[in-house]
């Protein structure tokens, strides 16, 4: 596909500017360039085409199954969208009076109130932007609180090899030292070297439950224990509270602290590079150091509050305000048993996917699992020479999007499903097809996965090198 640069051709313009019917006002002759920039010239019809082949190329939750484990790329419901395109949400200025945007405050409010509810927490911020963004304001209200009780000796953040990549970075941006714990086969926590581990120097630990392994870790209430008797704070990474919602909650599981990413869980269209949300969630002890500004009942109406001990601002004004109206909408819509329905059907989902699997796949974990399950592709890399790399690639034939690979970490050759709730049974029963077929075919034909996929756009990319150096400029020939 020829760039926008190669379309382009000298005098094809878009002509949309209306005549000048203002007085023209000079420019400071040191502000302009020396050479005018060589922007591309096209017609409106070559970028339309341009820009909905492009979209063709791609594949979202709009296009096909997408069981990116860890992700929860569920469908989004289109009433989200149109919520959040109200002209009472989207016409409004962030520097507006409180008193005049009472409306966005009640959705913030409310919002708050349900999400609490939902997690077990006293208060919450909306301001991170994203689930690491979360994790990172997390672990500043863990060090503000330590700080305020004159405790300056815990340093370190405890978090379990299993950890999304991410808990670990949060815990490192924040100046703490990582401790990292083994964890047992089955991605829990190994109770003897997490007592080991703990200490007068433990500021808290991190923990997602359900692991990501897809296993819900029975002595949460053991773990949890552990770290408030040493002193420390316990931080949920509720990136995937879609296994949970309305079941269990965090709160009750002895945490402290927790981030959800609304833009998984709570339907918010992601992958793209957003927008997000992470908002956080806090126990009464944490409520006086969460960011500003934070809307709270006042009067009749609302209004926003600094917090005494705040930690300040950790993004501009509200967070992305129109991702908690998404959130809110779907949490309106779907109602407290729904919202329950809607976690018991993902990990329903997951087993029955797993379960149609697990004859011709190995299992990272046999027996029920939550939202999400790990396929081990060691057996067949070694008896084919088929990775699960050259699996993933070859479901791109087939229009499905490949499950998360190589993660988590303690699982090589690692493949995770996560179905979602809003699939339905035929298309979990096409894709184990699909997924029994590709694994025929490594035994009778490896070398056509080593070379999947063969009917996509771009088949195997350089991945180190785009990361490493990437090419974001066009250069002219
Ligand atoms: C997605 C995810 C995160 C990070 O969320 P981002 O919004 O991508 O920053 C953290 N922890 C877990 C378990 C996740 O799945």
């Amino acid at each position: 596909m020829k760039l926008l640069f190669e379309k382009s051709r000298p005098g094809r313009q878009l002509h949309i500017l209306p005549p000048l019917d203002v007085p023209q006002a000079p420019v400071d002759p040191q502000e302009l360039r020396a050479q005018p920039p060589r922007l591309p010239q096209l017609s409106e019809t070559d970028i339309s085409r341009h820009y909905t082949q492009l979209a063709g190329r791609t594949h979202g939750v709009n296009d096909g199954f997408y069981p990116l484990g860890s992700c929860t790329m569920k469908y989004n419901p289109k009433v989200n969208e149109e919520m959040a395109a109200l002209p009472g949400f989207t016409g409004i200025h962030p520097l507006q009076s409180e008193k005049s945007a009472q409306g966005c405050l009640e959705a913030l409010y409310t919002a708050e109130q349900l999400l609490c509810q939902i997690t077990g927490m006293d208060a919450m911020t909306f301001q991170p932007a994203a689930g690491a963004h979360g994790e990172f304001t997390g672990l500043l209200l863990i060090k503000a609180y330590h700080q305020a009780q004159g405790d300056l000796k815990r340093t370190k953040i405890i978090v379990p090899d299993s950890a999304h990549g991410t808990n670990p970075a949060s815990a490192a941006m924040v100046g703490y030292q990582v401790v990292s714990i083994p964890s047992t086969p089955d991605g829990c926590v190994d109770l003897e070297a997490l007592k080991a581990a703990v200490g007068e120097d433990t500021a808290g630990l991190m923990l997602t439950n359900p692991n990501t392994v897809g296993v819900f870790d029975h002595n949460i209430l053991e773990i949890t224990r552990i770290v408030h008797q040493a002193g420390g704070l316990n931080y949920y990474d509720g990136a995937n509270l879609n296994a949970v919602m309305g079941v269990v909650r965090p709160g009750d599981m002895g945490f402290d602290v927790v981030h959800l990413n609304l833009h998984k869980t709570f339907s918010t269209p992601h992958g793209g590079g957003g927008p997000g949300s992470g908002p956080v969630g806090v126990k009464a002890l944490l409520k006086d150091f969460l960011p500003s500004p934070h809307a709270v009942r006042a009067g009749e109406g609302y209004a926003f509050e600094r917090p005494v001990h705040s930690i300040g601002q950790v993004k501009c004004f509200y967070g992305n305000f129109l991702v908690v109206v998404k959130a809110l909408t779907y949490i309106l819509t779907l109602g407290a048993q729904g919202i329950r329905e809607a976690a018991q059907n993902a990990v329903l989902n997951a087993n029955y996917l797993a379960a149609l699997l697990k004859d011709k796949y190995d299992l990272a974990v046999d027996g029920l699992c939550m939202h999400e399950f790990v396929l081990n592709l060691e057996r067949l890399k070694r008896e084919t020479g088929v990775s699960a790399l050259d699996v993933a690639k070859g479901l791109l034939d087939y229009g499905i999007h490949p499950p998360t690979m190589y993660f988590p970490l303690i699982v090589h050759e690692a493949l995770m499903f996560e179905p979602t709730e809003t699939e339905s049974k035929e298309t979990l029963d096409e894709a184990a097809q699909v997924m029994i077929q590709l694994h025929d075919l490594a035994y009778q034909d490896p070398e056509s996965l080593h070379s999947a996929p063969h009917n996509t756009a771009i088949g195997r990319p350089d991945e180190v090198g785009a990361a490493r150096n990437p090419k974001l400029r066009y250069q002219e020939p």
